[in-house]
């Protein structure tokens, strides 16, 4: 009897880990995050495992659910998408089952702001560039801190990955503008990372509005921005000749 706390990964049913498949097909009990987990990994899933769609359920029916299920001693796994301790509000489910008594482990898994690297081929951390990667969010119905808006994060001009916000678009590249990006700072925009559906819009700042209407992109997309996404930088110092290390002697 435990509880799993697993990354299904950004959406290609491949990129969650080997552990958190073994338990999928291990469980009893699987309770997913409909909104966004891509179903195909409920393939993995035992025919006779009880399995429920989290996005019609409250925290209590969700804790009822991983309850009952380890009062008859069944293994449990609570899907979440990307990366559990990203905006997968497991905290508040993680103080629950403390409350309770009862033992759970955490498995990570890939973030979408990964995927979405990934997918823009693309390296965040530049030398000369940025080596600073802010993950970040616009303020919803989710508060954000006064000291985290995004013109005050803007302000770095390091690499951004601005989660859960490509409704407030529009606000968005005006915070980051009057945190001080200039209207042709590079922007990409990436919905659905490693899904067979998977869209990708290049744009800058004072363009990517319009290209993101047109493609009709109103959610699960990533919003990234940065300087890195189209800029001369300088070469890594890890692997230049004349730079030595524990194992490698400089030339
Ligand atoms: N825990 C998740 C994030 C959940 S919040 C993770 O680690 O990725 C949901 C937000 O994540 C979406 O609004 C979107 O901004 C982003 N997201 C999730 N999956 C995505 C994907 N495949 N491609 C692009 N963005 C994605």
């Amino acid at each position: 009897m435990h509880v799993y706390f697993v990354g299904a990964g950004p959406g290609d049913p491949e990129l969650i880990t080997l552990k958190g498949q073994r338990l999928l097909t291990e469980a009893d009990t699987v309770i997913y995050a409909g909104s966004l987990v891509n179903p195909a990994l409920l393939q993995f899933v035992r025919a006779d495992a009880a399995v429920y769609n989290s996005a019609t359920m409250t925290l209590e029916e969700v804790i009822a659910v991983i309850e009952a299920a380890v009062a008859k001693g069944k293994k449990v796994v609570r899907l979440h998408t990307g990366d559990p301790s990203i905006y997968g509000a497991i905290q508040e489910q993680m103080d629950a089952l403390e409350q309770k008594n009862i033992p759970y482990t955490v498995v990570p898994g890939v973030s979408s702001f990964l995927a979405v690297a990934a997918a823009l081929r693309q390296e965040y951390t530049l030398p000369d560039v940025s080596q600073t990667v802010i993950i970040t969010r616009m303020e919803g119905r989710t508060p954000v801190p006064a000291k985290e808006k995004l013109a005050l994060l803007a302000s770095h001009n390091a690499t951004m990955c601005i989660f859960l916000s490509i409704h407030m678009l529009d606000d968005v590249i005006r915070e980051l503008m009057e945190g001080g990006y200039p209207p042709d700072t590079p922007v990409a925009v990436v919905q659905k990372a490693s899904w067979p559906d998977e869209k990708i819009i290049r744009s800058r700042l004072d363009a990517v509005a319009g290209q993101v209407a047109a493609a009709s992109i109103d959610r699960t997309a990533m919003i990234v921005v940065g300087k890195c996404l189209d800029s001369n930088y300088a070469l890594s110092r890890l692997y230049a000749a004349d730079f030595g290390h524990m194992f490698r002697e400089a030339k």
